[in-house]
């Protein structure tokens, strides 16, 4: 136990953090009252807060394409410098109507990771049943032209990728980026595993199609040195 404290001291000491990632989906004006939707939403007035809290405490808030390039400089310029990268998991229509209108006005660029069946709704996302919550084709591409949001991929089904084989999680994966860039008119170069879940399988193909990063749910600030595949966040819960 002590061996242990001491050796989590000694990696510490070695990897200073150098940022944040943050975890978030449903961007609202009033909560639900059921615990598992309340869970994965915060009311639009309480993120605004919580960036100005960063803001005056002195961080800046980034773009997930700045994350390979700091890393490179980490040590020479970002150091001391703490910065927020912000993202949105699913592909929410309030990350498009309540979300980037505020990010907007604050000038703070953020992520949306899409899960490409639920665009249109042609899917329906099963823990919100009776609503329908995705973000449209237009919204997405009006998100898409503003150079303060990046457009990420989060499978076309959304299934738990390390049940699944290899084949099938390559199709999963490589056919919503397909989807995605075919939308868009360009290349996609990040990712998120829904449920945050992932396995060796998971990583290499996320290597092979070329992602610069691939975001997982869990694992607290990005050290220096930690990597980019998979990537470390912080969820966002509103109490
Ligand atoms: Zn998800």
């Amino acid at each position: 136990m002590i061996f242990h404290r001491i050796k989590r001291k000694i990696y510490k000491a070695f990897h200073p953090v150098s940022g944040e990632i943050w975890m978030l989906h449903r961007v609202v004006e009033q909560r639900s009252i059921v615990p598992e939707q309340r869970e994965l939403e915060v009311t639009v007035d309480w993120l605004e807060q919580k960036i100005l809290e960063y803001k005056a405490k002195g961080y800046s808030f980034i773009s997930i394409d700045e994350l390979p390039s700091i890393f490179n400089f980490q040590f020479s310029i970002f150091n001391s410098h703490r910065w927020v990268c912000i993202t949105f998991d699913d592909g929410y229509q309030d990350n498009y109507t309540l979300a980037y209108p505020m990010l907007k006005r604050l000038d703070v660029p953020f992520t949306v990771y899409v899960t490409t069946g639920f665009i249109d709704n042609r899917l329906p996302m099963w823990w919100y049943p009776d609503k329908q919550l995705g973000i449209s084709t237009d919204e997405l591409k009006v998100l898409d032209a503003d150079p303060l949001c990046t457009i990420g991929v989060h499978t076309v089904n959304h299934p738990k990728l390390d049940t699944l084989t290899r084949e099938q999680q390559y199709q999963e994966i490589a056919e919503s980026k397909q989807v995605l860039e075919n939308l868009l008119g360009h290349e996609v170069h990040h990712f998120s595993f829904p449920h945050g879940v992932h396995n060796e399988d998971t990583l290499a193909i996320c290597r092979e199609l070329g992602f610069q990063t691939a975001a997982q749910s869990w694992g607290g600030p990005l050290r220096c040195h930690e990597h980019l595949c998979p990537l470390p966040r912080v969820n966002i819960m509103q109490a």
